[in-house]
């Protein structure tokens, strides 16, 4: 019924500020951004951006340019819970569904548009007017041949717009598109384009396949097709099994120059991302730290582990090596931040047998008690002693658990909170 333009993308509109009004209509109408822990602006509704605050911007510079602003925590339970709402909602349209981030998502229609029974226009519509309606958000949808078509389709009419592309109208929007902007496009082969006068989509998509081959290798030529309409990205429907690095990072407010609690800042990064590795059955060879300074600055190192391990154990004395080599005493940091590289999945390690001691398979035994201890009770439940000094941090008002977490039903854990779903008269 669609012919090949059936791959949609939606976009929801300032998500964290949206979900925010969402949740208190009070902030309905008014300049809401998120970010307030971090001193800079996660996400901005669509009344604080027509004021001039974006996302990244300094919260003291923002409050400058927009004194009436409310300036939020982020609550990053209540964004994820929304987002799977999100999902849920367009999995009604078709079950074929990439969550490509937490506010984002592609789905293929093809084949459901027969049993829908409706055109593409009332598909979109009625995807906005839905999610409006039951979570209280907008969202843009754009629907094309291609992914990347449908990403410049859901930008094109922002905020709760939406834009359908077929074939013979794909000059159109090309030649309005700079070229930085097409996703895949870094700004390293935007710069290279540029160079070569080529400033639209349009002008980009006019080269030959061979041409942008030699410029931007087979990305950019994977690019230069689906900006043409040829399908190269699929769906990635399953979720991912297999990664290259992981990392976790967390900034602490105020700032602080005790390197007791900066270390163990960069303890608690490393407890987390080692109970994802293992999560996810992987070992790592190489781990990493990265300390912020407080005026955003930062200093990082890397070094190998002493061999591929899924223990944070073997890696303390590693992490306490980098944090030696990096930390300046009286620099006061804002945020630490630690990765694992070099990863391969666990099942392809059967050498690992080998280097089994005594010593290693009680710390084997250790992790995957903590692990289902802190699956259990919560992460951090149980914790290296290191992480006890977290406690130096002067108190702070993100601290303090949100009220509703007291509002828990029973039965519900923190990833379940009891949030109402607000019903809106129909706004289309
Ligand atoms: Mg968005």
């Amino acid at each position: 019924m669609y012919g090949d333009c059936t791959l949609l993308h939606v976009d929801a509109d300032g998500f964290f500020a949206g979900v925010e009004q969402a949740l208190n209509p009070v902030l309905r109408g008014r300049p809401v951004v998120t970010g307030a822990e971090r001193g800079i602006i996660a996400a901005a509704s669509y009344e604080a951006k027509a004021l001039g605050v974006t996302r990244g911007l300094q919260l003291h510079e923002a409050r400058a340019r927009c004194p009436e602003l409310v300036v939020l925590p982020s609550d990053y339970e209540a964004y994820s819970l929304y987002s799977r709402r999100l999902f849920a909602i367009l999995r009604r349209f078709t079950p074929r569904v990439e969550e490509y981030s937490i506010d984002e998502a592609f789905a293929d229609l093809a084949g459901c548009g027969a049993a829908l029974g409706l055109p593409l226009e009332e598909v979109a519509a009625r995807l906005r007017r839905t999610v409006a309606a039951e979570l209280g958000l907008t969202v843009s949808v754009g629907i094309s041949l291609t992914k990347t078509l449908a990403k410049l389709c859901s930008r094109f009419r922002k905020p709760d717009g939406q834009t359908i592309l077929r074939r013979d109208h794909l000059a159109l929007l090309l030649r309005r598109t700079p070229v930085a902007k097409v996703w895949g496009v870094g700004p390293v082969s935007a710069a290279k384009l540029q160079a070569r006068g080529i400033a639209s989509a349009l002008d980009f998509t006019a080269m030959s396949g061979a041409d942008v081959h030699r410029l931007l290798h087979k990305p950019g030529y994977e690019t230069w097709l689906e900006l043409q309409g040829q399908r190269v990205f699929r769906l990635e429907q399953a979720p991912k099994t297999r990664y290259d690095s992981m990392m976790k990072g967390h900034t602490f407010v105020p700032p602080g120059s005790d390197p007791r609690l900066v270390f163990a800042e960069a303890a608690a990064n490393l407890a987390a991302v080692f109970a994802k590795l293992r999560r996810y059955r992987h070992l790592a060879r190489e781990l990493g730290l990265c300390l912020r300074h407080a005026d955003y600055s930062a200093r990082a190192a890397s070094a190998p582990l002493p061999a591929p391990t899924a223990r944070d154990s073997e890696a303390a004395p590693v992490l306490r090596a980098l944090f030696e080599a990096l930390f300046t005493p009286g620099q006061p940091y804002r945020a630490t931040l630690v990765w694992l590289g070099g990863l391969e999945p666990l099942n392809l390690r059967q050498g690992d047998l080998f280097e089994e001691t005594p010593q290693r398979r009680q710390r084997e035994r250790l992790a995957e008690v903590v692990d289902a201890l802190n699956g259990r009770y919560g992460q951090g439940a149980v914790a290296p002693a290191a992480l006890l000094d977290r406690r130096l941090k002067p108190r702070h008002a993100r601290d303090a658990a949100p009220p509703r977490y007291a509002a828990r039903l029973k039965g519900e854990g923190v990833r379940h909170l009891a949030i109402p779903r607000l019903t809106l008269p129909n706004p289309v």
